[in-house]
């Protein structure tokens, strides 16, 4: 039987060579067709004054329009005195967040300590991998479960560990696993990095807040989690408009307790005189308001919903004894975990089929995934054919490389 299902293999191998594909399915980016929805930005008349009558093609508000910041604060359910309106980028504000500490620092600045570690829940975002590597700080991953983190685990590298300056998590559609962490998983995490120091930094990217595709798991505000713990003075959360309206031309918001705001803001200011107000007038324009937001993150759900339900359907061929993925209800990824220690030799035949996928390890720290077993899927930027196409080469793949370990 195994020979006929070998056979079998080499015949779809081959018959997917000779389709001569060049897909692309690495990049967790919006389709066309959701660009097109915020195309009313392209052409928008924006007024010169903000309501409140700032005058947004000059210098001044380096926190931003008031209405922006008010934005910004009922997006993440905090106060608009201490949230603020940045460029387009909340990697950006994040790094501006660690450079502070790094630089200057609520006590002691960071760059005068010595063996700086942070916890990073894997699988996870590679460029907060990156970010966290510029500064040399250690990352000690802790794995995600389904709900939040493994709290065995993390309280563990607590007790085990000195000098962990924070933690950095996605708390909802965790990239690329789609976790979405429970209350009860965040609020431990704030609880036990509250007694571990008063300087652990609580960095809650919320790059996918708005991004249900399908009924997701409720979950209190994060900020409002945190001011109830009293951790909000060690705590940040950031959101952008990256995968709202433009990459690249949205805006991104930080909010964070006094302390911390207030030194981020300072860095900032040596930076960046103001941040671009036109912009900020004309996604107001053009969203209003949260309502206007929610609206508008329907209409992305109905897109790119169906293109996760062919990614499923392709993976739900594979036996759970080949590997397993928990499907998303929002966010742009699918994390497959193989059983065997096959992801490198899955990307490299679905590169010879013409497939690109993420490299394998992308999703580690150092791009160390010890198991060689979790690979990440992108599937919002293909047109359905083409999804269809490389998911159906994806699953070829990992039935090859699990039966070459036979
Ligand atoms: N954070 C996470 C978890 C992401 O997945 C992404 C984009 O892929 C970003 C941040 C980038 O957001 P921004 O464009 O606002 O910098």
């Amino acid at each position: 039987a195994n020979d006929t299902m070998e056979k079998s293999l080499e015949s779809k191998f081959a018959a997917l060579k000779s389709q001569g594909l060049q897909i692309d399915l690495t990049r967790g980016k919006p389709g066309s067709d959701q660009l097109d929805i915020s195309n009313p930005l392209l052409n928008s008349q924006v007024p010169s004054h903000s309501p409140s009558g700032v005058d947004v093609r000059n210098y001044g508000d380096p926190l931003g329009i008031s209405e922006a910041r008010s934005l910004g604060a009922s997006l993440l359910s905090a106060s608009a005195e201490t949230t603020l309106v940045g460029e387009q980028s909340s990697l950006l504000l994040i790094y501006q967040l660690i450079l502070s500490n790094y630089l200057f620092g609520l006590k002691t600045p960071w760059k005068d300590q010595a063996d700086l570690k942070f916890i990073c829940p894997v699988p996870g975002f590679d460029r907060h991998f990156r970010l966290l590597e510029d500064f040399g700080i250690e990352m000690l991953p802790v794995p995600l479960t389904g709900t939040g983190i493994d709290l065995e685990v993390f309280n563990g590298l607590l007790a085990e560990h000195e000098n962990i300056k924070g933690i950095m998590c996605v708390p909802r559609h965790s990239n690329p696993t789609g976790d979405i962490y429970s209350d009860e998983n965040l609020a431990a995490i704030m609880h036990a990095g509250k007694a571990y120091s008063d300087e652990f930094l609580f960095i809650f990217d919320h790059a996918y807040l708005l991004h249900d595709f399908l009924p997701s798991a409720n979950q209190t505000p994060t900020w409002e989690l945190a001011q109830s713990i009293g951790a909000d003075d060690q705590a940040a959360v950031f959101c952008s408009f990256s995968k709202v309206t433009f990459g690249g031309g949205g805006l991104s918001f930080a909010t964070a307790g006094k302390p911390l705001f207030d030194l981020l803001a300072r860095q900032r200011a040596s930076m960046i005189v103001c941040p671009d107000k036109v912009n900020q007038m004309r996604h107001l324009e053009f969203l209003k308001d949260k309502e206007g937001v929610l609206e508008h993150m329907v209409k992305h759900a109905d897109i790119v919903r169906p293109k996760f339900e062919v990614a499923f359907d392709a993976l739900d061929v594979l036996s759970p004894a080949i590997g397993n993925y928990q499907k998303p209800t929002g966010g742009y990824f699918i994390s497959y975990d193989a059983k065997r220690p096959i992801a490198k030799r899955v990307i490299e035949l679905c590169k010879e089929l013409g497939v690109l996928i993420t490299p394998a390890g992308s999703t580690y720290p150092h791009f160390h995934d010890p198991l060689d077993s979790n690979i990440r899927l992108a599937p919002t930027f293909l047109r359905t054919e083409d999804l269809k196409d490389a998911m159906e080469v994806f699953v070829t793949a990992i039935m090859i490389a699990h039966q070459e370990l036979d």
